[in-house]
């Protein structure tokens, strides 16, 4: 099926200012891109009313199984085995209508129950974005203040290596392990060193033998080796890296990502929370990191290092349907264009991906966006759901322009 798209302004995905022009899709992909009056040949064209066609969004650091959303808040955060399924299926769902085509997971309260869910999706049984499936986020046995469960705790590279085969084997692609403590959770821990060296080399080789990515939770320079070490795909956080961490990730840029997670934080600021819920450590927390990060990122950013939003939603006070508040943050935080925080939720978090998505580009798969305005002007459109107009995920429409204006 041919299906064009016309009477648009392209974000291409590249940080380019959108151009006028028209966007032919055949089943899946993107087939070309035309000159505005160009005479196509389609069996549907859908008139995008002079808004702004651009890639879907990808966030790099989600938690499917965190399982508050703008839907629905549950003040607790582990929630029984059949309501977290319930919850993860729903929050891949709103996801995916808050203009998020594919995700990244940073780790599961639940073992097994991203794989299924991947598998779910890409059966067309239930609806979502791209899914790259995690497994229970991995902290070692005694080390107190994340709590992942414990049916894989054990120290030294054997257990590591078991650790990696068990994820291998039920469907996980990539494992998240809590090299750094948390001091929104263990006030006092973030300089913590959970993994020793011989671990995370165990786990880095069982990785790469297993064809699997590794992601990491590190905060301080020593943490940001480790990751570095084992050939982490991506470290989040990483606020407290000094000069030498910054060249060493820089040294690096080609391979790894980085995803600092100012949505948290900032959330963690803002919220008042009941009377019996005690925030103080996490919000000095909070203020701390971002302090670090205003002058971390730009830096990082500066060296070329590839920096991505996305991070930790699903808190009753940073719900899933508010990611795309991380592009905000990075435009008045980091100092990023809009274009530039755009970017990197797109074409860089392609490259994340390891898929062709994230760029409107020939050949590319055809996840896509119709907003209503210039996202590169306002870069807050992006949370308002009523402005994207259409969703278009591997070719087939999510949320349709023609029957919204049948509705109305
Ligand atoms: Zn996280």
């Amino acid at each position: 099926m041919r299906q064009l798209i016309r009477n648009v302004e392209i974000f291409d995905g590249t940080g380019s200012a959108p151009f006028p022009g028209c966007v032919l899709i055949e089943d899946d992909r993107i087939v070309d891109i035309l000159p505005p009056q160009a005479e196509v040949d389609a069996d549907t064209v859908i008139d995008g009313q002079g808004g702004t066609l651009m890639p879907g969004m990808i966030d790099a650091h989600t938690h499917l199984t965190w399982g508050s959303s703008v839907e629905k808040i549950y003040p607790q955060f582990i929630l029984p085995p059949e309501e977290l399924k319930v919850a993860a299926w729903r929050n891949a769902r709103l996801l995916l209508d808050h203009g998020y085509t594919s995700l990244y997971s940073a780790g599961a309260l639940g073992d097994r129950i991203e794989p299924e869910l991947a598998r779910a999706i890409k059966a067309g049984e239930t609806p979502g974005p791209r899914l790259i499936p995690s497994t229970l986020e991995r902290s070692p046995e005694g080390a107190e203040g994340v709590e992942t469960g414990d049916i894989f705790n054990g120290r030294g590279p054997e257990a590591m290596r078991a650790f990696v085969a068990y994820c291998a084997a039920e469907g996980v692609k990539s494992l998240k392990l809590v090299i750094s403590g948390e001091d929104a959770l263990k006030p006092g821990s973030s300089g913590d060193i959970l993994y020793t060296d011989a671990e995370m080399q165990a786990a880095g080789e069982a990785a790469k033998d297993a064809g699997l990515w590794i992601a990491t939770h590190a905060y301080s320079p020593p943490a940001i080796d480790l990751a570095l070490e084992a050939g982490a795909r991506i470290l989040y956080h990483c606020s407290f890296a000094d000069d030498a961490a910054v060249d060493a990730m820089a040294a690096k840029k080609d391979e790894i990502f980085y995803a600092p997670g100012p949505g948290v934080s900032v959330a963690a600021l803002e919220a008042s929370p009941p009377p019996h819920i005690d925030m103080s450590a996490m919000k000095a927390s909070a203020s701390e990191r971002l302090e670090r990060e205003k002058t971390l990122v730009p830096k990082l950013k500066a060296r070329g290092v590839r920096i991505l939003p996305g991070g930790d939603y699903g808190f009753p006070f940073n719900p899933h349907g508010r990611n795309a508040r991380d592009l905000e943050h990075f435009v008045s935080l980091y100092g990023f264009a809009p274009a530039e925080a755009l970017s990197a939720a797109t074409k860089l978090g392609g490259e994340l991906m390891g898929q062709e998505v994230g760029q409107v580009k020939p050949g590319f798969l055809a996840d896509l966006l119709l907003i209503d305005g210039d996202p590169t002007q306002d870069i807050r459109i992006m949370q308002d759901v009523q402005r994207i107009k259409m969703i278009m995920l591997n070719g087939r429409l999510h949320k349709s322009p023609v029957q919204q204006s049948v509705a109305a």
